[in-house]
C-alpha cells in the first residue's frame, strides 16, 4: 500500500474503487494521511447487498456442514496470527491506540474467529420432549444477508465479534465500518477470502453512517443488524429495525461507575481504576468514568490515583512503552475539551489535567493528558454523559446506600467495577448494580466465552458468548409426523 495509490474497496467479492468521494484516513499522532480511499456510494450499498443476497442463496455456504464452515473460521484465525504484527501496525496508525494494545485487539480478533468456529461445530440443535405421535425439534438457520455496523475506537476486534458469529451461522455479511478507521476491516475482508471464504460472502463499505450505514439497515434484504456505537445512532437503528420487524443488537454508550469501598486493597484499587479510565485514552464504551470513593478513604486514596495518574506515559503510539496516544481526531479533542469546562462551569475542581498537551510531538496530534474532575454531583452533566475520553469524575459517599442510589442513577448501565477486600460485601453489591458487566477486584477484562452488552440506553442484546452465533440464526422448530394412523379429527380411516 503506497500513499499515492486510492484504495479499493471490497463490494460482493469485487475490489474496486468506491463510488463516493476521495478522503484519506490520517494518523492521529501526526495529523498525517495513512491511505486514501474513495467512500462508497448507495449504488455500492445496492450491489453489496445483492452480491452478498445471491452468495448467500448460490455459493453453498448455508449448506455447509458447520465444521466445513468452522474449518475456513479457523483459517481466518490462522491468518490472522501469521499477520498480526502487520495489521498491528496498520492498526495503530489508522486508529492512533498505542502498538501494544492494537496487537491485543488483533489477538483479541484471531481468537474470536477461533471461537466461534469451535462454537459453529459443536452447536447442538435439540429433539424437545414431545407430546404426541411426532418428533418435535428445535433448529436454527441462517438468517440471510447481515450487516454489521462497527465504530472506530476497536476495529477488527468489533468487526470479528461481528462477522464470525454470523459467519458461523451460515449468512452473508455486509461490514459498515467508521469512516474514520476502514483499514482493518478491508484487510479482514482480504483474509475472509484468503481463507477459502467464497467471494461475495463478505463486503466492506467505508464511508459516511448517515449516508450508508442507514440504506444498509433499511435495505430489504438485510434480514439483521448488529451495531455498535453512540446511543443516538442506536435508536435510530432501532426505529428503522422496527418498522421492518427486523432484529437488531445494539453495543451502545456508557458511563461506568467504579467503586473503591472502605476495605479495598488500595494497590489494587489504583491500578484498576487507572486501568479501567485511562487505557485506549478513555475511548472506550465500558472505561470506568465515574468514580465513587468511601469518604474515610477519599483523600489518601485520591492522592496516590492523581499521583499515578500524573507518571502515565502519554505520547508516541509505536512506542513500546506508551500507556496512552492521541485522540481519534481534532474534533474530538474539542468535545472532550468542552465537557471538563462544562465541569468547571458546574462547579467541578480539576485534581489532574485538563489542558491539551503541548510541545514537540504533541503539537502535531491530537493528545490530552489523563483527567480528573472533582466537587461535582452525579446528578450533574458530566456525571451523567459519556465524554469518551481521559476525564475522570471522582465522588466521595458515605454509605453503601447512597452509593448503589448514585451508582445505579444514570441512563447508561453497560458495566461498573467494585474493590474490596471483603468477598461477601462485593457479592451483595454486584448483584445490585445495574449493568451488563459488573467487574469485582479486576476491570476491563473479557473473555469471548462470557456474553457481553448492556442495559437501557447501554444496549440491546449480548454478543460473544457460545450462543452469540444464535443471534445470526433463525430458530425454528420441526414436528415430525410419526403416526401410522391418518390424524384422528379429520375422521379419515387409513386405507391399509
Ligand atoms: P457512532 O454511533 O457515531 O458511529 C458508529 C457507526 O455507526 C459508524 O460506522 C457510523 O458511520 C455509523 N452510523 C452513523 N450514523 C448512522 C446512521 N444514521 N445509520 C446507520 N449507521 C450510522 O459512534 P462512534 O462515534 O463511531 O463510536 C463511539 C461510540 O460507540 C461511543 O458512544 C461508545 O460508547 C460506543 N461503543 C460501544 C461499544 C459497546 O460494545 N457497547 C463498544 C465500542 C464503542
Amino acid at each position: 500500500m503506497t500513499l499515492e495509490q486510492t484504495l479499493p474497496i471490497c463490494v460482493a467479492g469485487t475490489w474496486r474503487l468506491g463510488g463516493g468521494e476521495r478522503y484519506a484516513t490520517s494518523y492521529p499522532a501526526t495529523g498525517e494521511p495513512v491511505a486514501w480511499l474513495n467512500a462508497a456510494s448507495l449504488d455500492d450499498v445496492e450491489a453489496a447487498v445483492q452480491g452478498a443476497h445471491q452468495a448467500f442463496l448460490h455459493s453453498g455456504w448455508a449448506q455447509r456442514k458447520p465444521h466445513e464452515r468452522a474449518a475456513v473460521l479457523y483459517r481466518i484465525a490462522g491468518l490472522i496470527r501469521e499477520r498480526a504484527e502487520e495489521l498491528a501496525q496498520l492498526q495503530r496508525q489508522d486508529n492512533g491506540k498505542p502498538i501494544n494494545e492494537t496487537r491485543a485487539l488483533v489477538a483479541s480478533a484471531a481468537g474470536t474467529f477461533q471461537f466461534f468456529a469451535a462454537a459453529c461445530e459443536t452447536l447442538e440443535e435439540t429433539i424437545t420432549p414431545s407430546r404426541g405421535d411426532f418428533v418435535s425439534m428445535s433448529v436454527y438457520e441462517p438468517m440471510g444477508v447481515v450487516a454489521a455496523i462497527t465504530p472506530w475506537n476497536s476495529p477488527i476486534a468489533s468487526e470479528a465479534q461481528k462477522v464470525a458469529p454470523a459467519l458461523a451461522g451460515g449468512n452473508a455479511v455486509v461490514i459498515k465500518p467508521a469512516e474514520i478507521t476502514p483499514l482493518l476491516a478491508l484487510q479482514l475482508a482480504q483474509i475472509c477470502e484468503d481463507a477459502g471464504l467464497p467471494k461475495g460472502l463478505i463486503s466492506v463499505l467505508p464511508g459516511k453512517g448517515s449516508l450508508l450505514g442507514d440504506a444498509l439497515t433499511r435495505h430489504p434484504l438485510v434480514k439483521r443488524v448488529s451495531f455498535t456505537g453512540g446511543t443516538r445512532t442506536g435508536k435510530h437503528i432501532a426505529h428503522i429495525a422496527a418498522d421492518k420487524m427486523m432484529p437488531v443488537s445494539l453495543e451502545l454508550g456508557g458511563k461506568s461507575p467504579t467503586i473503591v469501598l472502605d476495605d479495598a486493597d488500595l494497590d489494587h484499587a489504583v491500578a484498576g481504576v487507572l486501568y479501567g479510565i485511562f487505557s485506549s485514552s478513555g475511548e472506550a464504551c465500558i472505561a470506568g468514568s465515574r468514580l465513587f470513593v468511601a469518604r474515610a478513604l477519599y483523600e489518601p486514596f485520591m492522592a496516590r490515583l492523581t499521583a499515578a495518574a500524573a507518571q502515565l506515559r502519554v505520547g508516541d503510539p509505536a512506542d513500546e512503552r506508551t500507556q496512552m496516544g492521541p485522540l481519534i481526531s481534532a474534533g474530538h479533542r474539542e468535545s472532550v475539551e468542552r465537557y471538563v469546562a462544562l465541569g468547571l462551569a458546574e462547579g467541578g475542581r480539576l485534581r489532574l489535567g485538563g489542558e491539551r498537551l503541548s510541545g514537540g510531538a504533541f503539537d502535531k496530534g491530537y493528545f490530552y493528558p489523563p483527567t480528573i474532575l472533582e466537587g461535582l454531583g452525579n446528578h450533574q452533566q458530566v456525571c451523567q454523559e459519556e465524554i469518551f475520553g481521559p476525564v475522570l469524575v471522582a465522588l466521595p459517599f458515605d454509605s453503601e446506600e447512597e452509593l448503589l442510589q448514585q451508582a445505579n442513577d444514570s441512563l447508561y448501565a453497560l458495566a461498573a467495577g467494585i474493590w474490596s477486600r471483603d468477598y461477601k460485601r462485593a457479592w451483595a453489591l454486584g448483584r445490585k448494580l445495574q449493568a451488563g458487566t459488573v467487574w469485582i477486584n479486576t476491570y476491563k477484562q473479557f473473555s469471548i466465552s462470557t456474553p457481553f452488552g448492556g442495559w437501557r440506553d447501554s444496549g440491546l442484546g449480548r454478543e460473544k458468548g457460545r450462543l452469540g452465533i444464535l443471534q445470526y440464526m433463525e430458530q425454528k422448530s420441526l414436528y415430525w409426523g410419526m403416526n401410522d394412523q391418518p390424524l384422528a379429527w379429520a375422521g379419515v380411516e387409513a386405507t391399509q
